[in-house]
C-alpha cells in the first residue's frame, strides 16, 4: 500500500472542533485570593468558613492510605445517612456537589431539552446545562429573589431539570418550605427538581425548607449538600446528594468511580463527628452577618443596600454615587478581596463572605468612608 501523500491542493488538517454548546460556555470564575499586584489579600470571595476547619477533621488528614479510595465512600455515606435519617442506599457522593449538579443535568437532559434556573442563580447551573447540550432557560427574579410563579410559567414539554439553590448564591435569598412545596407541586412528574442546599447548615435548626422530605417522598427530587461551606473542607471536594433510588442509580452510573479521595472521606467523617464546630460556625455567622447588615443598611442614604441573607455572605447593592466597582477596588487597596459579579449580570453588587469579626468591622468602616467621600 502506498502511503497517502498530501497533494498541493489538500487543505491542512483541521484542529478538533469542540461541540458548539461547549464553546458557548463561559468558564466558571473562582473567587480570587490575590490583588492586582500579586499580594495576598484576606479572602472573602469564596464563601469559605472564616473559622477554618474542624480540628478533628484536620487530625484525620494524615491517616488515610494513598492507594485507591473506597469507591462507594461506604463509611462516610453511612454516617451521613445516620445524621439525616436516610437510607445509605439513597446517598450518592460527588467530587464536590459541583460534580453532582453536572451529573444531574447530564443524566436527565441533552440537546433539545431545557434546563431552568433563576436569574442571579448559582453560575454552575448554566455550565451544567450547556455541558450536556441542553438549552438553559433563565427565570426572571423578584427583587433578586426566586419567583416560583415566574419559574413555573417557563415550564414546557421540553423542560427536563430545574435547579434551585436554597439559600441562593450569590443573593443569599431563601424560599420557605411552602414555596418549595408549591414549586414541586407545579412541576410535571417527569421533571427533575434539584434542590441545592450548599448553605443549609447556616439556617436555624428549626428552619427546614422541606427539601429532604420531598426527596424522600418523590421520584423526581434530588437534594445536594456539600462539605465545602460550613464544614470548611472545600479543598477536599466532597459533596453528596439524596433522592429516589432511580436518581441515585443514574448518578452512580456516571460519576467518577473513585470520585472522593481517601483523605476527603476520612476528613468528612471526622467533621461529621464534631457538631460543636459546625454549631460555633453557624452562631458566628448569624451574629456577624446581623451586625454587618445593620451597619451597611445604615448607609442607605448613600445608596448601599444589603439584601436579606440566610447564607454565609451578603450581597450588597450599590445604587448611589459609590459604585460596586470602586468599592471593590477600595476594599482591595485595604487588603480585602470580595466578589464583584459583572459576569453574572450584577455589576451593581458585591458579594461579601462573612469573615472574622475584626475583618467585618474593617470592611463596614471602609465602605462607610468610601460612601461618604464618593463624588
Ligand atoms: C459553593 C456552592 C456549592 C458547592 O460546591 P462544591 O462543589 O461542593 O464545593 C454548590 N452550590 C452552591 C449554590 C454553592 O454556592
Amino acid at each position: 500500500m502506498r502511503p497517502a501523500v498530501m497533494s498541493e491542493t489538500t487543505t491542512l488538517p483541521k484542529a478538533p472542533t469542540p461541540k458548539p454548546w461547549i464553546e458557548a460556555i463561559h468558564a466558571y470564575v473562582p473567587g480570587k485570593s490575590k490583588g492586582k499586584d500579586g499580594r495576598p489579600l484576606i479572602k472573602l470571595s469564596a464563601n469559605e468558613n472564616p473559622l477554618g476547619t474542624s480540628p478533628a477533621a484536620l487530625s484525620a488528614r494524615g491517616a488515610a492510605p494513598a492507594l485507591y479510595p473506597d469507591p462507594d465512600s461506604g463509611a462516610l455515606r453511612a454516617a451521613i445517612a445516620e445524621r439525616h435519617g436516610l437510607d445509605p442506599a439513597r446517598v450518592v457522593m460527588g467530587t464536590g456537589s459541583d460534580e453532582l449538579l453536572n451529573l444531574a443535568a447530564q443524566g436527565y437532559a441533552g440537546p433539545g431539552d431545557e434546563v431552568i434556573y433563576v436569574r442571579y442563580g448559582f453560575s454552575v447551573y448554566d455550565i451544567a446545562a450547556r455541558r450536556c447540550g441542553a438549552t438553559p432557560v433563565v427565570a426572571p427574579d423578584r427583587d433578586y429573589g426566586t419567583d416560583v410563579d415566574a419559574l413555573l410559567a417557563l415550564v414546557t414539554g421540553r423542560t427536563r431539570v430545574v435547579f434551585i439553590a436554597n439559600p441562593n448564591n450569590p443573593t443569599g435569598s431563601y424560599l420557605p418550605g411552602g414555596e418549595i412545596a408549591r414549586l414541586h407541586a407545579g412541576l410535571p412528574a417527569d421533571v427533575l427538581l434539584v434542590l441545592d442546599q450548599a448553605y443549609a447548615e447556616y439556617l436555624a435548626p428549626e428552619d427546614d425548607d422541606g427539601a429532604m422530605a420531598l426527596a424522600a417522598a418523590h421520584p423526581n427530587v434530588l437534594v445536594t449538600r456539600t462539605f465545602s461551606k460550613i464544614f470548611g473542607l472545600a479543598g477536599e471536594r466532597i459533596g453528596w446528594g439524596t433522592g429516589a433510588p432511580g436518581i441515585v442509580a443514574t448518578l452512580n452510573r456516571i460519576r467518577g468511580p473513585f470520585n472522593v479521595s481517601s483523605t476527603g472521606q476520612a476528613m468528612a467523617l471526622a467533621a461529621l463527628g464534631d457538631p460543636d464546630f459546625v454549631e460555633a460556625s453557624r452562631v458566628h455567622n448569624r451574629e456577624e452577618r446581623a451586625r454587618f447588615v445593620q451597619r451597611i443598611a445604615a448607609l442607605s442614604n448613600h445608596g448601599l443596600r444589603p439584601l436579606p441573607s440566610e447564607a454565609n455572605f451578603v450581597l450588597v447593592l450599590f445604587e448611589g454615587v459609590l459604585t460596586a466597582e470602586t468599592a471593590f477596588e477600595g476594599l482591595a487597596d485595604r487588603g480585602y478581596i470580595v466578589r464583584w459579579l459583572p459576569g453574572q449580570g450584577l455589576p451593581q453588587g458585591l458579594r461579601i463572605t462573612i469573615g472574622k469579626s475584626d475583618d467585618m468591622d474593617a470592611i463596614a468602616a471602609a465602605l462607610r468612608e468610601m460612601a461618604e467621600t464618593a463624588r
